[in-house]
């Protein structure tokens, strides 16, 4: 029996949704919302209760960890290789972390109740969510060492390449104070290696507007973690490798409804 070609007018730009069978994927288009993820947006605070869970298909999402001083600091970052909320596998009814958007973009937002309805009784679905689950970890575990082993200029390179791919091409507003917050280093060392990066050809930067040139250049100072990364999940190398060719105006988004561009939930 010839293999069933899916429809690519079925594929939402998140890699988790496109993995799915077709039939989850359709479904799960017909009950989500398309979200727009404005800049500094909070999905969910420490403490919140878990309603929905967001599928960015642009964007980039900061999971901050809470501190004793109260502070926060930023575990990881999230975009259309993943999502922010509970699946199947990991159910937890309140937010252990903040998760603030700091690339604005788009997400499909859909609630825990309807996405359990969907996939419950998919267990090719459930088997894309054990995979992400486990990516998930794996780059928790990188990003420590990263975090530890690593200088900032590598670091940085990492993560404007982690921005792109979940972007795509074209500028994206980003302010230096918010990547030193990410980065967890003063402003002033995120300016300086932002102009070496500017004179290398690398990326040109003004007014908060991020553009890069140069992703060989950047490829060349990040450390091994950006590729460590990416190849532990699959769907994700995928994603990375459109993103190149993909402008972010042009992703392969399904007009799902007439209640896009709705503000986040909170
Ligand atoms: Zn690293």
């Amino acid at each position: 029996m010839p293999e069933k070609i899916p429809d690519p007018s079925t594929w939402t730009g998140n890699a988790i949704l496109d993995a799915l069978p077709e039939a989850s994927r359709v479904r799960i288009a017909e009950v989500s919302e398309r979200r727009h993820l404005e800049l500094g947006a909070i999905l969910y605070d420490v403490g919140d209760r878990l309603t929905h869970t967001f599928f960015p298909t642009r964007g980039v999402v900061s999971q901050l960890t809470p501190l004793a001083d109260g502070s926060l600091a930023e575990s990881s970052t999230i975009g259309r290789e993943s999502c922010v909320g509970p699946t199947s596998i990991l159910m937890d009814p309140l937010s252990r972390r903040r998760f603030e958007v700091r690339v604005a973009g788009e997400a499909l937002a859909i609630t825990i109740e309807d996405l359990h309805g969907v996939i419950g009784s998919d267990f090719s679905a459930r088997n894309v969510f054990m995979r992400e689950a486990q990516a998930s970890l794996h780059t928790a575990l990188q990003l420590a060492v990263c975090n530890r082993v690593h200088s900032t200029r590598q670091r940085l390179a990492r993560w404007l390449l982690e921005a792109q791919d979940r972007t795509g091409s074209g500028p994206f507003m980003l302010k230096q104070a918010t990547l030193a917050d990410s980065l967890g280093v003063r402003r002033a060392t995120v300016s300086e290696i932002c102009s070496a990066f500017a004179a290398e050809g690398a990326i040109a930067y003004s007014r908060g507007r991020m553009r890069i040139d140069g992703r060989d250049v950047l490829l060349a100072a990040a450390c091994e973690c950006y590729r460590a990364i990416a190849a532990a999940a699959p769907a994700t190398a995928t994603c990375a490798s459109e993103s190149n060719d993909v402008d972010g105006e042009t992703l392969r988004h399904q007009d799902h409804s007439s209640r896009n561009n709705v503000q986040p939930s909170r």
